[in-house]
């Protein structure tokens, strides 16, 4: 069935061609029609246009009788659903009792070496059911989805036995089966090191890839694969082992790469052909220039992926953006919304801190959350734009001039009805 919307006064994120992601100086100025309509059958848009001129189907060219159904969306913007590349939204419980810690003068580091933030989370969850982790987590994703993301990574890492990693994929499978949004799932075994294993992580290393990998794999649960590599975490060489083993059973990988420290996450990110490198708070010109060349690369490069959330909850430093845009690369930026670094669901507060703290246009911080964060997932070509081909998955909103002043009225909801497939997320 053909559904033709109209009544946008803007559409931000158009593209002439599917897949389109955006490096450096492309990521500037925002394409877009005014007095806009966007075709759509089956769930993917076939054409859109405007005052500009049209992309895909001409709807102009077309017959009465071929359009089935017209929604007025009544003079609203538009723009693609938001893609946030990397959350662990599975958690049993917020760590309120961490937040007070660290206000009183604790490090992140200092409470994960005793015992709290990650290993915290992997207590409460070992104990807690897959119908109550799933209902938390399913609450979790309307936030999102209200403040228009349509697309979601979610990493497991909170179970960190192999029982309990397969009950949050298994979480993760369902609100894929559940929700029509894109979902894609990352096996993150390698999140933490349990106490069980402590003075031991090799030992731990060896459980992700001989016990828990082939079962996820087996399962189908996992789309990628993720590891914390970092001090005080997994080290390079543990990371490459682990990056090897789920290569050779055909999952690709994303890291959470050099947070605490210049810690060879990026090296060993592009070492192994791995889709993205997120967090990069420490960043040099060293790393910049690794992911720069590995652009070339037959694989296409590893994406950098900042999360502004995490630095600005931690008071950490933030992801060099500018100068990674400057350097001409497809920086993406995410939530990482989770318990203890990044309690931050909304993707428009991300695009905010692109601006404001690492001094992003509105413009560049849009792509970041958009196409890019797609590239990130490798799947620009499904969302992430408005562009013949694609899903159908926008959001509207009666913020005027959506690109600058999003991030300008910082902490508000920009977002008023989301699209999902071309059928409206109704948010009950
Ligand atoms: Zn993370």
């Amino acid at each position: 069935m053909r559904k033709l919307f109209h009544g946008i006064s803007k559409m931000w994120g158009v593209a002439a061609e599917r897949g389109r992601y955006r490096c450096g100086a492309e990521m500037g100025e925002v394409e877009a029609f005014t007095s806009a309509w966007m075709l759509v059958e089956d769930g993917r848009i076939v054409g859109l246009g405007g005052a500009e001129g049209s992309y895909g189907e001409d709807v102009g060219a077309m017959g009465e009788d071929e359009i089935l159904e017209r929604i007025d969306l009544g003079g609203v913007e538009v723009l693609p659903g938001l893609v946030d590349s990397h959350t662990h939204i599975v958690f049993a419980a917020p760590r309120h009792e961490e937040f007070e810690m660290r206000l009183r003068g604790e490090s992140y580091e200092a409470i994960a070496a005793a015992g709290g933030g990650i290993l915290n989370s992997a207590r409460k969850l070992q104990v807690m059911s897959e119908d109550d982790l799933y209902a938390a987590a399913a609450d979790r994703l309307k936030v999102m989805i209200a403040h228009g993301t349509t697309t979601v990574e979610i990493k497991s890492g909170y179970g960190l036995t192999t029982e309990s990693e397969l009950k949050m994929l298994r979480v993760v499978k369902r609100l894929k089966q559940d929700f029509d949004i894109l979902i894609k799932a990352t096996f993150l075994g390698a999140h933490g090191i349990p106490m069980e294993f402590k003075g031991e992580p090799d030992k731990y290393v060896d459980l992700v890839i001989t016990d828990m990998l082939p079962k996820v794999v087996e399962e189908g649960l996992a789309d990628h694969i993720d590891v914390f590599c970092d001090r005080g975490f997994f080290t390079v060489e543990q990371t490459d082992r682990i990056l090897k083993a789920a290569a050779a059973m055909g999952l690709p990988s994303k890291i959470h790469a050099n947070e605490l420290g210049l810690t060879g996450g990026v090296q060993v990110a592009v070492a192994n052909v791995s889709w993205s490198a997120d967090h990069l708070e420490h960043c040099s010109e060293v790393e910049i220039d690794l992911l720069r060349s590995s652009l070339e690369l037959e694989y296409g490069g590893t994406v950098p992926v900042g999360l502004p959330g995490t630095s600005y909850f931690l008071g950490i430093p933030y992801a060099p953006g500018r100068a990674l845009i400057d350097a001409g690369l497809p920086f993406a930026m995410a939530t990482d919304f989770n318990p203890g670094s990044s309690p931050i669901a909304s993707l428009q507060m991300v695009w905010a801190l692109g601006c404001t703290q690492q001094k992003l246009l509105p413009a560049e911080a849009f792509y970041a959350v958009t196409c890019n964060a797609a590239r990130a997932l490798r799947c620009e070509k499904e969302v992430g734009a408005l562009a013949a081909g694609q899903r159908a998955n926008f959001f509207t909103t009666n913020t005027v001039d959506a690109i600058k002043a999003i991030p300008y009225f910082v902490a508000q909801n920009h977002c008023d009805r989301v699209f999902v497939n071309g059928e409206e997320f109704l948010l009950k």
